[in-house]
């Protein structure tokens, strides 16, 4: 399968790492960690509660998300053809896809959505199971981690970066609520495949990650033949 997992905690650096890693191997990059927050907006917005499995079922199977490639390397993500790109990125949205994400019928959905996306074509797929349960024979499967800190800093940039004005403190807490929410879940909890690569990006810079992990594909493809 020419499928590459990156999985791992928030603020890990899998967003970045992935998109630059697909634009470096020309496969496509999906996000699908937009997919869960896009669930978690969809949901929100009708005032579906977020363990209504029947109702998160039925949003699931009508819901149209799009991701599309905004032309700047990154994803334009589409919701019933609205763009929630940025919408989707609000910090209260983390947490509707972290509760959304833990229900089995979500799950699925989402699941077979990644699937048909990665079978169709060679991709990097970024999100928490896709080593565990989505692509168990990727072609390579990449755990990424950092300290606590530096994931809370990462993010807290972003955040303010897009103009939402956010604590490190509250940041941090938060990533590690929810690093314990899908740590624990039933359904695909977090973890790293056991034949996964564990890399700590805590000091690295993006290039020197990407140079890794590109340098890591190759090997297996030549291995492949
Ligand atoms: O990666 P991102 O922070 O955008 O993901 C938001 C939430 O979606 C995560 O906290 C996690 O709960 C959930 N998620 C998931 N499985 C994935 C991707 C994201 O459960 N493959």
């Amino acid at each position: 399968m020419q499928v590459v997992a990156v999985d791992g905690p928030s603020g890990a650096g899998k967003s970045t790492v992935a998109r630059r890693l697909a634009e470096r191997l020309g496969w496509r990059y999906v996000d699908t960690g937009a997919m869960y927050r896009s669930v978690g907006l969809a949901a929100d917005r009708l005032g579906i509660a977020l363990d209504d499995d029947p109702a998160l079922d039925a949003l699931c199977r009508r819901l149209r998300i799009g991701l599309e490639p905004d032309g700047a390397g990154g994803l334009r993500v589409l919701l019933d053809g609205e763009d929630v790109t940025g919408a989707i990125r609000q910090h209260r949205v983390s947490e509707l896809a972290s509760r959304v994400s833990a229900r089995k019928p979500v799950r699925d959905a989402m699941g077979r959505f990644q699937r048909t996306l990665g079978e169709a074509r060679p991709s990097v797929l970024e999100g928490r199971d896709i080593g565990t349960v989505i692509f168990p024979d990727a072609l390579l499967k990449v755990f990424l981690t950092a300290s606590d800190e530096e994931r809370a800093r990462r993010r807290a940039d972003e955040l303010r970066r897009r103009g939402e004005p956010v604590s490190f403190d509250a940041v941090l807490r938060d990533i590690r609520d929810r690093d314990r929410a899908d740590s624990s879940r039933d359904h695909a909890p977090l973890k790293a495949a056991p034949d996964a690569v564990r890399l700590d990006t805590t000091g690295l810079t993006v290039d020197q990650v990407v140079e890794r992990i590109a340098g890591w594909v190759a090997e297996r493809l030549e291995h492949q033949g």
